[in-house]
């Protein structure tokens, strides 16, 4: 908001009492009257809910396989069962294996060629946060909900995808449409280099004018923006000196109290910026220091009568823009630099994931997402907060393809936990909504991105 106030004029008044007229009317519309949905739209719809036991039996089956991350012919075996599906519906697949490059199973592709409106690109995950040992592992059904290992996160979302594309094919709609299909074999635990992990994504990402995800849903929203996630390590070193001389111009500071004074003034300046967050999530300090980044853990020995050599603080930094990761970087950098007196230090950033950073074209995709909800009977979808969410692989196809939006899955509650569910009715529920919404940005006469 600007600081210049403005009278309404007669005219906005007269607009925001007939907006208001209008909202009530709709308020007051019967729901589920399919009111907006044309013939072969309502064809689409009748497929998808004829498919919907189908639908429910092979996300068990997905589901019964255990695909935690490490487990590479299980997240193999998901993606051939996937494979095999996308198949029979008529897409041609390709598995891009990753052993040898970073020590992950691999990606499923699959594709259908095509011209027609936009190129539209679905993302998904094949893996789970579920080891092969895990004591959580079979699919079961409760009332109208669904239990299981990743049944949320995000195989019921994999599982939309395929019978959204099943559905329009069996309506005869596909025919024609640019449709590339990316499970990726570790959204959970991704493959080191990213570039060399991320690569087919990335490409394919390129070739997409729509970039849709779909992980968990949530009611009345869908995600326009995710912030980016990077880590940061940050080494301190002090004079090894007999603690009686502490403070002194001879000894100094030393590492600890120099990691501390960087804490705090990272915290200080830094921790009330909106969307920015930073967590120095292990700390280890003393005479000797050892920590291993790769497993996230340190250990330390030294004692209380000598100053402190080294400390190591490993930490993450979230981000909504580019240029906000860049600007908090080069903020704490001056600050490292700084020093107390005898003291050095040195930080390190290193990137992960780029940030979905909200903008037009998303919105007005969520836009067409949102009359697609409305025409099914549903409710108008708001953009999500995006502090509240982590980050995810739509982060990679976002900068480049020309639209994208996540959360369109299915409803659950506990991922990652050992009692991660789905409600039912919200397979179908995501499974018409992505139909359409394919359909539509997929017609000769779409909006383009
Ligand atoms: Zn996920």
């Amino acid at each position: 908001m600007t600081d210049q106030t403005t009278q309404p004029t007669r005219e906005t008044t007269m607009k925001n009492a007939r907006a208001a007229l209008f909202a009530a009317i709709a308020a007051m519309s019967p729901i589920g009257a399919h009111a907006e949905l044309t013939d072969v739209e309502k064809q689409i719809v009748a497929i998808v809910d004829a498919n919907a036991d189908e639908a429910l039996t092979f996300l068990g089956e997905a589901v019964s396989i255990n695909s935690g991350t490490m487990n590479h012919d299980g997240v193999k075996a998901v993606g051939d069962l996937f494979g095999q599906a996308f198949r029979d519906i008529g897409l041609q697949t390709e598995w891009i294996d990753q052993r040898e490059k970073t020590d992950r199973a691999g990606h499923l592709i699959a594709r259908q060629a095509g011209d027609r409106g936009n190129r539209v690109l679905l993302i998904g995950h094949l893996d789970t946060v579920f080891p092969k040992d895990s004591d959580f592992q079979s699919f079961s059904i409760e009332g109208d909900r669904a239990i299981g290992p990743g049944v949320s996160d995000m195989k019921g979302g994999d599982v939309v995808v395929l019978f959204a594309l099943k559905a329009l094919r069996e309506a005869g709609v596909l025919d024609g449409a640019a449709i590339e299909v990316v499970f990726t074999g570790d959204e959970e635990k991704t493959g080191k280099p990213i570039s060399e992990a991320r690569n087919a994504l990335i490409e394919a990402a390129g070739r997409a004018d729509v970039a849709l995800n779909f992980e968990g849903g949530e009611r009345g929203a869908a995600v326009t923006g995710r912030r980016g996630s990077s880590s940061w390590i940050l080494k301190t070193s002090g004079e090894r000196r007999h603690s009686s001389g502490v403070f002194s111009e001879w000894v100094g500071a030393g590492a600890a109290f120099e990691m501390a004074r960087i804490l705090n003034e990272f915290y200080e300046e830094l921790s009330d910026e909106e969307y920015l967050t930073f967590n120095p999530g292990v700390v280890v300090a003393g005479t000797d220091v050892k920590y291993d980044e790769a497993q996230n853990r340190g250990a330390s020995s030294g004692k209380t009568n000598v100053v402190a050599q080294t400390a190591i603080v490993h930490g993450d930094l979230r981000f909504i823009t580019e240029e906000q990761k860049q600007k908090a970087r080069a903020r704490m950098r001056k600050i490292v630099d700084k020093h107390l007196p005898k003291t050095g230090a040195e930080i390190e950033f290193v990137d992960s994931y780029p940030a979905m950073t909200p903008n037009d074209a998303n919105a007005k995709l969520l836009g067409v997402l949102s009359e697609v909800s409305v025409d099914l009977g549903g409710e108008a979808l708001a953009a999500n907060d995006p502090g509240r969410r982590g980050a995810a692989d739509i982060s990679f196809a976002a900068p480049i393809s020309g639209a994208s939006l996540d959360g369109l899955g299915v409803y659950g509650s506990g991922a990652h936990g050992p009692n991660e569910d789905m409600e039912i009715p919200s397979l179908a529920l995501a499974t018409r909504r992505a139909a359409i919404l394919i359909y539509r940005l997929t017609r000769e006469d779409a909006q383009a991105f």
